[in-house]
């Protein structure tokens, strides 16, 4: 079983920013930003291949507003979404990465501390 199955199955515990029906979003444990949120669907579905169109309209509209929350919460200024299917792919479940961008350059910081941030 993958990664994001064992969160979702709540085997592994996640710093988890949002949760409904179809998805579930958490932050990135390796961030390469600060506040970096991956968007996975909660069924095993590969990629984008895999994926009905409404299913991928949810998915941006939960996007804009985890970016909403980030920007609030975290003062990112824009945001990068990217989203791997084949050869990139790591881990072979659906996930888009949502990294926020930030005017001036910033130390990562510690991922629970991100968290504390975002939900406080
Ligand atoms: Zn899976």
């Amino acid at each position: 079983m993958d990664i994001f199955c064992k969160i979702i199955k709540g085997e592994i515990p996640s710093y988890t920013l949002y949760e409904d029906e179809t998805v579930i979003v958490f932050l990135d444990v390796n961030p390469d930003v600060n506040g970096h949120t991956l968007i996975v669907h909660k069924k095993h579905i590969l990629d984008i291949y895999d994926m009905d169109k409404e299913t991928w309209l949810h998915i941006l509209k939960i996007a804009k507003q985890i970016d909403k929350l980030l920007r609030e919460k975290l003062h990112s200024e824009g945001l990068t979404l990217v989203q791997n299917n084949g050869l990139l792919q790591e881990v072979k479940h659906f996930h888009l990465h949502l990294k926020p961008q930030y005017k001036n350059k910033q130390e990562l910081m510690n991922v629970e501390d991100v968290y504390n941030q975002i939900m406080h």
